[in-house]
């Protein structure tokens, strides 16, 4: 990645810093006032070595910023059922304020089902379908973590999405769906492309865009020349090679604002996950010492 031509880079390392800062003094506070640290709970199935990564970094995040962690192991054999108890009953544990679910669990075990059993008010990673739904209303809720932090930075970069074109390409429902129901909710005009979108409608969307988030998964999809001038570019992509899905150096010559790729949206995920935990916790232990 070299340096832009023209487009400014938003820069989500430093601003995930802010904000985990932030979370830990907020952290702080609330065990000072009543005894208790927020806590989170991990639950990870089997043994998939990235996920395992994924896992070990947000704990290790969590205890830098003065959240607890609580890892739960099950073997790749869990079944549904099993896994869905282990679920409730961390939802109904009081020490436990959020819960994360490493996704993907495996193919014989009902994801959807697994999720369902997380309480919304401790869906700090935003899976439920009532978190869904609450985030598609603007209602109090959790959001999914990607999409969330990709708001946390165009709010950082006053980047108000309301009247704008925006386009967003990949419907997942942790990343592509949310962002672009988030960006909804802030009154832009939201386009989503998929794989059945083909390739001339999606360039032709890209170029009318203000907004572009890339949320694919491949590498250096987006292409430079399909940037519109001055647009903002949020790359979520993560491949191989630390390359997103925007081709990063013909695009920054176009583009107004663009995220880096490392230090663009990811460090913005696990700071939002902290950030929701201790909300959860305030809300939960609030609630508690009322
Ligand atoms: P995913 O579940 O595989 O979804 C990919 C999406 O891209 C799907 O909606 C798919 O469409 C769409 N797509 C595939 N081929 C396409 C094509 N030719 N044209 C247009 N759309 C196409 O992936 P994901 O979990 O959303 O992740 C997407 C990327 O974000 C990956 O690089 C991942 O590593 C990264 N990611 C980053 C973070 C972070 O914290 N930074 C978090 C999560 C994911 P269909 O729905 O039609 O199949």
């Amino acid at each position: 990645m070299s340096t832009p031509a023209n487009a400014r880079l938003m820069d989500g390392s430093g601003l995930a810093r802010r904000l985990v800062e932030e979370t830990a003094a907020r952290a702080a506070d609330l065990t000072r006032r009543t005894g208790a640290r927020p806590c989170l709970a991990t639950v990870l199935v089997g043994e998939d070595p990235a996920s395992v990564t994924y896992v070990r970094m947000k704990r290790a995040r969590c205890e830098k910023a003065g959240i607890r962690s609580r890892h739960v192991e099950l073997p790749a054999t869990t079944t549904t059922e099993e896994l869905v108890a282990t679920l409730r009953a961390l939802s109904e544990d009081p020490d436990v304020h959020g819960i994360l679910l490493q996704h993907p669990v495996g193919r014989h075990i009902d994801e959807r089902a697994a999720f369902e059993a997380i309480a919304p008010e401790k869906d700090v990673d935003g899976v439920t379908t009532s978190s869904f739904a609450a985030m598609s209303f603007g209602l109090p809720g959790f959001v999914s973590c990607t999409p969330g932090g990709i708001m946390r930075l165009l709010d950082a970069y006053d980047v108000d999405p309301a009247g704008k074109r925006a386009v967003v390409v990949g419907r997942s429902a942790i990343l592509g769906k949310p962002a672009g129901m988030l960006l909804l909710a802030r009154n832009a005009t939201v386009t989503y492309c998929h794989s059945y979108t083909p390739a001339d409608d999606l360039s032709a969307a890209v170029r009318e865009a203000d907004i572009v988030v890339a949320a694919v998964g491949r590498a250096r999809f987006i292409k430079g020349e399909d940037v519109k001038p001055g647009a903002v570019v949020v790359d979520a992509g993560y491949n191989e090679g630390n390359v997103g899905d925007v081709d990063f150096d013909a695009a920054a010559e176009r583009a107004g604002l663009i995220t880096p790729v490392p230090g663009g949206v990811g460090p913005m995920t696990i700071a939002t996950l902290l950030a929701q935990t201790v909300d959860a916790a305030e809300r939960q232990l609030g609630t508690a010492t009322a």
